[in-house]
């Protein structure tokens, strides 16, 4: 049954302002179900156009295109960077009270965007929050992005080493393959491994979660076991847990030779909230030979590269830190319509009786909603504001017992 916060089904898609996004909040392909599900989609004109799907490719497939007036004018706004990723953002004055938006928001990295989104009264959903369980896989935007990223992570690498990836035998001689060690063996760090090993490299990866182990073997790569109590048997909510200061020290120098034995390093740590951990140091860098690559990932997050700088290539004794952002932006036709898909799903969730409820039971909607009703609703956004905490909701009551798994027609036939 809807509850009072329901909303016209109609999705508006401006174009992203964020200096450097190619990508769009939903691709043509994504737009079928959304038709389907009754959703009218009004698309500001040249959306699309950075990302390779002109106006043409969304009316083709039941949108509407119009002005940035109009498609802020929709009840639901999707958009990769939510207002640009910018808490003084123009278009915030454009928010209307009960308006939803959804998108990526970096919420802790951020809290004052989502404040100032709280403040227009909208109900703001931060898609980095989905949970990381099997049933939200499919509204999952780190995982889609992450997958994306650490592919491209190994075409750059490959790019800027002066050596080839795979074995070569030529009547010249053989060629030995280039070795690619990958710390952090997620999302990014699975894709990335998958593409070394396409290319033909050696490949070595490390994870504090044994768990890893498996997933980092099924590829073809060879799991570095360090004698470490990591702790992380069990995570939360499908990420790590924070090392303390002495273990990243102790895995600092357990590391250090497989480091320098690398042609590539590829870094893909992190611990969901916090500043990436620092693993690789500009001393093990400086062990590494002149002409080796290190592609950090996670360098938006500080990087775990000690000698990182975000968006810039950093040479130490020869080795090339490179400190990527946001490499799902270099290939947009496929991380759009991956985010498109994920956006897609995750509204789609929300339409009861015809309607979008914002109220809907559903642990994927009520665990992305940071601001709802003009107030931030996330206590951990809340906390990083300097805000009081709000009362954790009960846990809901287990279901009554039944009294009898027999229908009438069942006991009837049972006598
Ligand atoms: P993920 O949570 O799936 O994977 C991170 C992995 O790091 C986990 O398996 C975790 O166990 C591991 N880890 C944590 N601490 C570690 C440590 N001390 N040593 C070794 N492993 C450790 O995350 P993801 O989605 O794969 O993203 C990985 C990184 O890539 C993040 O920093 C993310 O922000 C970044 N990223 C960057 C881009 C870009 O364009 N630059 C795009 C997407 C993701």
């Amino acid at each position: 049954m809807a509850t009072t916060d329901t909303l016209r089904m109609v999705i508006g898609v401006p174009r992203e302002n964020r200096a450097g996004e190619t990508r769009v909040a939903l691709s043509p392909t994504a737009l079928p179900q959304l038709t389907k599900a009754g959703f009218e989609i009004i698309v500001e004109s040249g959306a699309g156009d950075a990302a390779g799907y002109p106006d043409a490719a969304f009316t083709d497939r039941g949108a509407r295109i119009g002005t940035r007036d109009d498609a802020f004018g929709a009840d639901v706004l999707v958009q990769v960077n939510v207002m640009d990723g910018d808490a003084s953002c123009s278009d915030l004055g454009k928010l209307r009270q009960g308006q939803v938006v959804v998108g990526s928001v970096a919420p802790f990295a951020r809290p004052e965007l989502v404040n100032a989104v709280g403040a227009t009264g909208a109900t703001l959903f931060a898609l980095e929050l989905v949970p990381r369980t099997t049933r939200a896989q499919s509204m999952d935007i780190l995982s889609s992005q992450a997958a994306v990223a650490g592919y491209k992570a190994v075409i750059i690498a490959a790019d800027k080493l002066p050596r080839m990836f795979p074995l070569l035998t030529t009547a010249a001689g053989t060629i030995a393959p280039a070795k690619v060690f990958v710390i952090g063996a997620g999302v990014a760090g699975l894709a990335a491994i998958a593409n070394s090993r396409r290319l033909g490299a050696l490949v070595e990866a490390y994870d504090v979660r044994p768990a890893a182990r498996e997933e980092v073997e099924s590829l073809g790569a060879r799991f570095v076991e360090l004698p470490l109590e990591t702790g992380q048997e069990e995570g939360s909510g499908g990420y790590a847990k924070q090392l303390s200061e002495d273990t990243i020290r102790k895995q600092q120098e357990l590391m250090a030779k497989t480091v320098a034995g690398s042609d590539v390093v590829i870094t893909t740590a992190q611990v969901q909230g916090s500043t990436a951990p620092v693993i690789v140091t500009t001393e093990m860098v400086k062990q590494m030979a002149p002409g080796s690559v290190i592609v950090d990932l996670a360098a938006e997050q500080g990087g775990n590269c000690e000698p990182t700088v975000a968006g810039e290539t950093i040479d130490v004794d020869g080795v090339q830190v490179i400190g990527v952002v946001n490499l799902p932006g270099t290939i947009p036709v496929h991380s759009s319509q991956l985010f498109g898909k994920n956006v897609a799903n995750f509204v789609t969730l929300m339409v009861v009786d015809g309607a979008v409820d914002v109220g809907v039971d559903d642990d994927v909607i009520k665990e992305s909603v940071v601001a709802k009703g003009g107030d931030v609703v996330n206590n951990r956004v809340r906390e990083a504001l300097g805000m009081e905490k709000l009362p954790e909701p009960e846990p809901p009551a287990p279901d009554p017992e039944p009294e009898s798994e027999e229908t009438p027609a069942a006991e009837e036939a049972a006598k």
